[in-house]
C-alpha cells in the first residue's frame, strides 16, 4: 500500500456562463454550441471533446462539484494531492466558479462546498482519526508572491497605493518557494493559518478575497492579471487498533499512521493575450510578463502534453515561473489535477474562447503520478517497530532453550532498539510541538488588526441609459395627450357657450316680463292722472259743498214754511223735502265718490312703488346681461385665439410630418448604404479570411516536407534548395502579413459591430420606454436622431440593425477562428523555432541576403508610397481650398439673389399702391 500510485491524465471541464449584462448590450450573439449529451463544445468549424461541459446545453453547472471535485476531496483523506485550476479570459467566469470573489459564487463557488464536503467528511470521521487542518492563500502578480492572509504585509501593500510591491515590510523574508531533498515544494515565508472550524476556514477565505480587492488600485485589472491560489493542507493521524494480536494490550503510540495532503485551488490571471493592435508598446510588454505564469504554464502543458515530447524526456520548464513551480506537483507530478476552463459563450469573445479550448485540450494529455503522502519519520517508526516486534516475537520463541549470552544481547539489542525509538518519538514530538509553536506565532499574527476597505463595487443602473433619447416619445405621447385635451378643450368650449347662451336666455325672458309688466304702469301718465284725480276731487268737494248750501237753504225754508204753514207752504215744504232728501243723497254719493278717489290714489301710489322697483330690478338685469355677454365676448376671443395657434401647431406638425417622411426615407438609404458596405466589408474580410486559412493549411503541409527534408538529407543541389527556402520565407511572410490583414479586419469589424450594437441598444430603450409611455429626454451625445425617429422608421431600422449585426458576427467568428489558429502555428515558431531547418551557414548567408533584398526592397516601396501620398495630400488640399472658396462663392450669390428679391416685392408693392 506504501506505494498506491496510479497513473491518471488531467482532467479538463469547461464552463460556459450565459451572456452576461454587458454582452447583451452590446448585442453580442451567442456562438458556442455545445452537443446535448455529449461532453463536446463547438465554436463554428472547430469542435473539441472534453470530460464534461457545464452550462449553455450541457450538464448543469451546479454537477460540477460533484463531478469535478468532490473526488479529489474524497483523495486528500486517503493522501492524495489534489489541483483544481481555473482557466480562462478575464470575465469568462473564473472567480465566480471558484468562488473567490467576494460578492458572487460565494456560497455556490467550489471553494466554498469544498470547505463543506472537508468537514463534514471530518465529523464522520473525527472518532477514528485525529485532524488539523491549514490553509494559506497567495497571489502571484507580477512574479511576486503576496500573502493575502498576512494582515501587515495586505494593509501595508494596500497603503502603498494599492501596490502589491515586495512583501518584505516589517521585516519579515519575502516569500519564497523551496523545493525539499523529496521534491515537495514549499512557500517559506507564507502565513499557514490553522483552523479548526468552517467558520474559521471561510473568514480565511473571506480575508484573502477581500485583500486581493482591496490591494489593487483597479479590481479588475489586477485580480485579471494575478494567479490567485487557496490551498488547504489535511493532517491525519490514523489510530490503528487491530495490530498487537500477542498480549492484547495495544500501545497507542506504536499504531499511529500519518497521511498529509494538499488540495490547490487556483484561480488563474486572465488568459487573454495583450492586445496587439494597442499603439502602447509599454502595454504590451507589461502583458507579456504579468502573464509569464500562464506562458510557463502553457509551455508546461505542452511538454507534458505531447506524447512524443513526453517519451523523449523533454525537459518540462517548471522553472520558468513561480506559478509552475508552485504548480510543479499538479501537473505531470504527484497530485490529481482538474482543470475548469471558462469561456464566454459571445461572438466577440470567439478567438479567445477558441485560443482557451485549445489550451485545455493540450492539457487533457498530462499523465500525473498521484502517490499517497506518508509522513516520512512516521514511517521510519514503523519499521522500527515491525522489527522490535520481530525480535521480541523472536525472543518469545527462544525463550528457554536459547543460550543465556545469545538472549543478553538481543535483551541488549531490543534495549537500544527501544532508546532509538525513545529518541525518534521525542524528536517527533519536539518538532511538532515546535510547528505547534510557529502556526500559534502565525495565528497571532493573524489575529492582529485588520482594516477592511468595502468596496461597493460598481452598481450600474439605468444611469448609463443614454438619456438623450426620448425626444420621439415625447412627441408621441404629447401629440397624443394633446389631441385629446384639444378635443375636450372644443367639447368644453361648446358646453360652456351653451349654458351662457342658456343664462342669457333666461335673463332676456325675465327682462320681457318685468319690461312687459313695467308697460301696464308705463301706459298712464301718473303726473297727469293725478291732477286729474285732483281736480276731480276738488270738483266733487265743489259740488258737494254747493248741493250742501242747497240743502242748508232748503232746510232754513222749511223751517219758514213750518212757521207760517198752509197748504200752499206745505206742498212746498213737502217738494222742499223731497228736494233736501235727493239732495242729500246726491251729497252721500259725492261723498262716496271721493271717498274712492282717495283709495284710488293711494292705490296709485302703490303701484308707484312697485314700478319704481321693477325699474330697479330691471336695470340691474340689464347690467347683469351686458357683464354676460361681455363675459361670452371674451371667452370667444380666447377661444379663437387658441384654436389659432393650434391650427398653427397642426401645420407644424404636418411640416414635420413630412419631415419624418423624409428622414425615413433618408434612414432607409442609410439602411441600404450601411448594409452594403458591411456586405462588401464582410465579403472582403471573408476573402482575406479564406486566404489565410489556405496559406495556413499550405504551411501545414509544407512543415511536413520541411521537416522530412531536414530529418532525411536537404537536396544535394544547392540550387534548388536555395529557391524553396526563398519560396518558403515568401509563405512564411505572405501568412504573417495575412495574419496582420485579417486581424486588422476583424478590430474594424469588431469596432462597427460595436456601434452598431450600440445603436440598436439605445434604440430598444427608446422603444421600451415609448412603450411604457415615458417621456424621454432631450439627447446630450448626439443621438437625438434616433430618438426623434417615428416608431415605424425605429421598427425598421432595429431589424436592419439586428439584420446587420447577425451578418456581422458570422464573420467575426469565422476569422477569429482562423486568427486562433494562426497563433496556433505561432506559438511553435516562437524565437528560433522558424529557422529550426537551416542546417548550413551557406543556406542561411542565401537567405539572408535574399532576405535583405526583400528588405531593401519594401523601403523603398514605402518610400515610394508615402511620397505618393503626400502629393495625394498636397492635391487634396488644395481642392479642400477651392471647394471652400466655392462654397463661399454660392453664399454671396445667393445673398445677392435674395436681395434682389426683395428689392423686385418692394418695387412691385410700391406699384400697387400708386394706383
Ligand atoms: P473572471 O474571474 O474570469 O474574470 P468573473 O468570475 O469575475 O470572471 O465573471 C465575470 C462576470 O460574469 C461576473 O459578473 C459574473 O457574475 C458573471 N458570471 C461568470 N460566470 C457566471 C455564471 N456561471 N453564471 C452567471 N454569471 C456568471
Ligand atoms: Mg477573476
Amino acid at each position: 500500500m506504501d506505494t498506491a500510485s496510479e497513473n491518471c491524465s488531467v482532467k479538463v471541464a469547461v464552463h460556459v456562463r450565459p451572456l452576461i449584462g454587458d454582452e447583451r448590450a452590446q448585442g453580442c450573439k451567442e456562438c458556442v454550441a455545445v452537443t446535448h449529451g455529449n461532453p463536446q463544445v463547438q465554436i463554428g468549424t472547430h469542435s473539441f471533446t472534453f470530460d464534461h461541459v457545464y452550462g449553455n446545453g450541457g450538464s448543469p453547472s451546479s454537477a460540477m462539484f460533484g463531478e469535478c471535485v468532490a473526488p479529489l476531496v474524497d483523495g486528500l483523506f486517503q493522501g492524495y494531492n489534489a489541483t483544481v485550476l481555473a482557466y480562462g479570459q478575464t470575465g469568462s467566469g473564473k472567480t465566480y466558479t471558484m468562488g473567490t470573489g467576494l460578492r458572487e459564487g460565494f456560497q455556490t463557488g467550489l471553494i466554498p462546498q469544498v470547505m463543506n464536503a472537508l468537514f463534514n467528511k471530518i465529523e464522520t470521521l473525527r472518532h477514528q482519526m485525529e485532524f488539523q487542518l491549514h490553509v494559506s492563500f497567495i497571489e502571484i502578480l507580477k512574479e511576486e508572491v503576496r500573502d493575502l492572509l498576512d494582515s501587515v504585509s495586505v494593509s501595508k501593500s494596500v497603503t502603498a497605493n494599492g501596490h502589491a510591491g515586495k512583501v518584505s515590510i516589517s521585516g519579515r523574508p519575502p516569500i519564497q518557494i523551496r523545493e525539499s531533498s523529496n521534491g515537495v515544494i514549499t512557500l517559506a515565508g507564507s502565513t499557514e493559518v490553522a483552523v479548526n472550524t468552517l467558520q474559521e476556514m471561510a473568514a480565511c477565505l473571506e480575508q484573502g478575497s477581500l485583500s486581493r480587492a482591496t490591494g489593487s488600485t483597479n479590481m479588475n485589472n489586477q485580480s485579471s492579471r494575478s494567479h490567485a491560489i487557496f490551498t488547504i493542507t489535511l493532517e491525519q493521524m490514523r489510530k490503528l487498533h487491530s495490530v498487537s494480536p500477542d498480549n492484547g494490550t495495544p500501545d497507542e503510540d506504536m499504531d499511529e499512521e500519518y497521511f498529509c495532503a494538499k488540495l490547490h485551488l487556483v484561480d488563474l490571471a486572465g488568459s487573454e493575450r495583450a492586445k496587439r493592435t494597442g499603439s502602447d508598446g509599454l502595454r504590451l510588454k507589461e502583458g507579456i510578463h504579468i502573464n509569464r505564469g500562464l506562458l510557463a504554464l502553457g509551455n508546461v502543458i505542452s511538454a507534458l502534453g505531447d506524447e512524443k515530447k513526453r517519451r523523449e524526456g523533454v525537459h518540462v520548464p517548471y522553472r520558468d515561473s513561480k506559478l509552475t513551480r508552485l504548480l510543479q506537483d499538479s501537473l505531470g507530478g504527484n497530485s490529481k489535477t482538474v482543470m475548469i476552463a471558462c469561456i464566454s459563450p459571445a461572438d466577440i469573445n470567439a478567438e479567445e474562447s477558441l485560443n482557451t479550448l485549445k489550451y485545455a485540450n493540450r492539457a487533457r494529455n498530462i499523465q500525473n503520478k498521484p502517490v499517497v503522502n506518508r509522513d516520512l519519520i512516521s514511517s521510519d517508526m514503523q519499521k522500527l517497530r515491525q522489527q522490535l516486534k520481530y525480535l521480541q516475537a523472536e525472543l518469545c520463541a527462544r525463550a528457554g532453550g536459547a543460550p543465556s549470552d545469545e538472549v543478553q544481547v538481543l535483551k541488549g539489542r531490543i534495549a537500544w532498539l527501544e532508546a532509538t525509538n525513545e529518541d525518534l518519538c521525542q524528536e517527533l514530538h519536539e518538532y511538532r510541538s515546535r510547528r505547534a509553536v510557529v502556526e500559534h506565532c502565525g495565528t497571532d499574527a493573524q489575529e492582529g488588526p485588520v482594516s477592511f476597505v468595502k468596496s461597493d463595487g460598481l452598481k450600474r443602473g439605468f444611469q448609463s441609459i443614454d438619456s438623450s433619447d426620448y425626444q420621439m416619445d415625447e412627441a408621441v405621447s404629447d401629440g397624443n395627450s394633446s389631441e385629446i385635451e384639444e378635443v375636450a378643450k372644443e367639447w368644453e368650449h361648446a358646453l360652456w357657450q351653451n349654458t351662457m347662451d342658456k343664462e342669457l336666455n333666461e335673463l332676456n325672458k325675465r327682462l320681457e316680463q318685468k319690461e312687459s309688466e313695467m308697460k301696464l304702469f308705463g301706459d298712464i301718465d301718473t303726473e297727469a292722472l293725478r291732477h286729474h284725480f285732483g281736480k276731480k276731487i276738488m270738483e266733487l268737494e265743489e259740488e258737494k259743498r254747493i248741493v250742501q248750501q242747497e240743502r242748508d237753504r232748503l232746510l232754513a225754508e222749511i223751517e219758514n214754511l213750518a212757521a207760517n204753514s198752509d197748504g200752499h207752504t206745505q206742498k212746498m215744504q213737502d217738494g222742499h223735502t223731497l228736494k233736501l232728501k235727493a239732495l242729500e243723497a246726491q251729497i252721500l254719493e259725492l261723498k262716496k265718490k271721493q271717498e274712492s278717489q282717495v283709495e284710488l290714489l293711494k292705490q296709485k301710489h302703490k303701484s308707484d312703488e312697485a314700478a319704481k322697483r321693477l325699474q330697479a330690478e330691471i336695470q340691474s338685469i340689464k347690467a347683469q346681461k351686458v357683464q354676460l355677454q361681455n363675459k361670452i365676448k371674451q371667452e370667444a376671443e380666447q377661444f379663437r385665439q387658441w384654436k389659432a395657434s393650434r391650427e398653427k401647431e397642426l401645420l407644424k406638425l404636418k411640416k414635420e410630418g413630412r419631415k419624418n417622411e423624409f428622414e425615413r426615407h433618408k434612414l432607409e438609404a442609410l439602411n441600404q448604404r450601411q448594409k452594403m458596405v458591411l456586405q462588401r466589408k464582410t465579403e472582403e474580410a471573408a476573402i482575406a479570411t479564406k486566404r489565410l486559412k489556405e496559406l495556413l493549411e499550405a504551411r501545414k503541409s509544407s512543415a511536413r516536407e520541411n521537416s522530412v527534408n531536414s530529418t532525411g538529407y536537404t537536396t544535394p543541389t544547392g540550387q534548388s534548395n536555395e529557391k524553396s527556402l526563398q519560396k518558403w520565407l515568401e509563405h512564411e511572410l505572405e501568412v504573417s502579413a495575412n495574419v496582420h490583414e485579417v486581424r486588422f479586419k476583424y478590430e474594424k469589424q469588431s469596432q462597427v459591430q460595436a456601434a452598431l450594437a450600440d445603436e440598436l441598444t439605445i434604440l430598444k430603450q427608446v422603444d421600451q420606454l415609448s412603450l411604457n409611455g415615458h417621456s424621454p429626454q432631450r439627447g446630450k451625445n448626439g443621438h437625438s436622431r434616433l430618438s426623434s425617429l417615428s416608431p415605424n422608421a425605429r421598427m425598421e431600422r432595429i431589424a436592419s440593425l439586428e439584420n446587420m449585426l447577425n451578418m456581422s458576427s458570422k464573420a467575426l467568428v469565422e476569422m477569429a477562428s482562423q486568427l486562433s489558429e494562426a497563433e496556433e502555428r505561432e506559438r511553435a515558431l516562437v524565437g528560433r523555432g522558424r529557422w529550426n531547418h537551416l542546417r548550413f551557414m551557406g543556406d542561411a548567408k542565401n537567405l539572408l541576403q535574399y532576405m535583405f533584398n526583400v528588405a531593401a526592397e519594401t523601403r523603398f516601396q514605402l518610400w515610394e508610397k508615402d511620397t505618393e501620398i503626400k502629393e495625394i495630400k498636397e492635391q487634396l488640399n488644395d481642392l479642400v481650398a477651392l471647394l471652400k472658396q466655392s462654397e463661399a462663392q454660392r453664399k454671396e450669390l445667393v445673398k445677392q439673389q435674395r436681395m434682389r428679391e426683395q428689392a423686385v416685392t418692394i418695387a412691385l408693392a410700391s406699384s400697387a399702391s400708386m394706383t
